[in-house]
């Protein structure tokens, strides 16, 4: 039966590619979807066939730099999630969901299913705590919290939650969603077998749309391709470039970077004939036929390398990143390789043993095989419709 379902996004493309497979599902399934998203990015979102409701956003996008202290950076989400929800009552209150989808950044949707009275199911593009999670990530947790900053967050959150009829405090609001739908392969997910039964790995989910971009040819010449890429956020990185150029010239490889908007070409200076710089490049089709990814281990990224079977070299920026880069390590797929090891002579040496190793390239096929049986959209999508029951 045709459902209203309603789902609360947030302003960063990486926490907006996982969803669209699943929304494009939802809505060939016959079910009207409403698409909540920061208005720079509704053109990402109009393709699944959802009716976009666009809102302004504070988010950086790329433009400027996230704010480096932890508590800060969740302030954007919280901050941004508190501006638009008298947007998001009145627009729904008039034509209320059936049930509400939200991504980890969506922190309005729970509000709104208690509102309405229906669930609020997270569509997760990240890890999630585990059983045990506060107790593991103490040492993380701890100064996170009682940081002015962190206490500053908390204090907003619950005085937030209050207004709108909730008693939590928000640290432990956020920590524990009611219902989650992980979209990360289960391979990348820490302490997967602590996870509790709030949870399933119904993912990952790739965009047929993006997958369907070819607007990014192989080299003709055969060469194995080196994609280089930092994600969305994280492009600025003008050393690493340059020494992927003194690396990989006259290597053998074809080496594509994607430099964001910070780098230019003038920055860059000539580069080899078997380079390519663009600011931004097609991923998947790359990754469809990249034999190494120089990476900042972002997860969509992680993700998108093991869906590929690519081996990475993984140089974390920040966040979640230095985790997934050492789990990917552990993993047995990449080289976690900290940025202030990085040189070209070690970045040529990573990317030679990660991409040559027979035993890395078994434990690739491997979790490549794993990663596209954990569920994928019509699971996914199935997962959604029981929540409509
Ligand atoms: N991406 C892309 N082209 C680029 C750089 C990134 O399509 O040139 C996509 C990439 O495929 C991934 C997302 O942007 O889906 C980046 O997400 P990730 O979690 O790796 O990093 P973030 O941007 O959140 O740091």
């Amino acid at each position: 039966m045709r459902k209203h379902i309603v789902m609360v996004g947030c302003s960063a493309p990486s926490h907006v590619y996982p969803s669209l497979a699943l929304i494009r599902e939802l809505v060939e399934r016959g079910h009207r979807v409403s698409y909540v998203v920061g208005e720079p990015l509704a053109g990402l979102v109009e393709p699944t066939g959802a009716e976009v409701v666009a809102h302004p956003t504070i988010f950086p996008l790329g433009e400027t730099a996230w704010p480096e202290d932890p508590a800060e950076a969740m302030r954007v989400f919280l901050d941004e999630a508190i501006a638009i929800h008298p947007q998001l009552t009145s627009r729904f209150d008039e034509d209320r969901p059936d049930l509400l989808l939200y991504d980890i950044g969506g922190l309005g949707a729970p509000l709104l299913g208690e509102r309405y009275g229906v669930p609020a199911v997270q569509l997760s593009p990240s890890l999630v705590a585990w059983d045990g999670y506060e107790e593991d990530m103490a040492e993380v947790l701890g100064p996170l919290r009682s940081s002015p900053s962190g206490m500053d967050y908390n204090r907003a959150y619950t005085q937030w939650l209050k207004e709108n009829g909730i008693i939590a405090e928000g640290w432990d609001w956020i920590a524990h969603p009611a219902q989650v739908l992980s979209l990360i392969p289960r391979a990348m997910q820490p302490n997967a077998e602590r996870v509790p039964s709030s949870v399933r790995f119904v993912g990952p989910c790739l965009d047929p749309l993006r997958l369907a971009d070819r607007s990014w040819t192989p080299p003709a010449d055969g060469k194995p391709v080196l994609l280089v890429s930092f994600g969305t956020a994280f492009t600025d990185q003008l050393d690493v470039y340059r020494a992927c150029v003194t690396a990989f010239a006259d290597s053998g490889w074809h080496v594509v970077l994607s430099v964001g908007k910070h780098v230019s070409a003038e920055d860059l200076g000539p580069l080899p004939d078997s380079f390519e710089a663009h600011e931004s490049v097609p991923q998947l089709a790359v990754l469809e036929t990249a034999s190494a990814f120089i990476t900042h281990a972002g997860m969509g990224s992680c993700t998108e390398s093991l869906w590929f079977g690519v081996p990475t070299v993984a140089i974390p920026q920040a966040v979640d990143q230095f985790g997934n880069a050492a789990l990917l390590d552990s993993l047995g797929v990449g080289r976690h390789l900290p940025a202030a090891e990085v040189t070209a002579s070690s970045l040529r040496e990573a990317v030679d043993a990660v991409s040559s190793a027979p035993e890395v390239a078994a434990r690739l096929a491997a979790l490549k095989a794993e990663s596209r049986a954990n569920g994928g959209v019509s699971t996914a999508a199935d997962a959604v419709e029981s929540f409509l029951k």
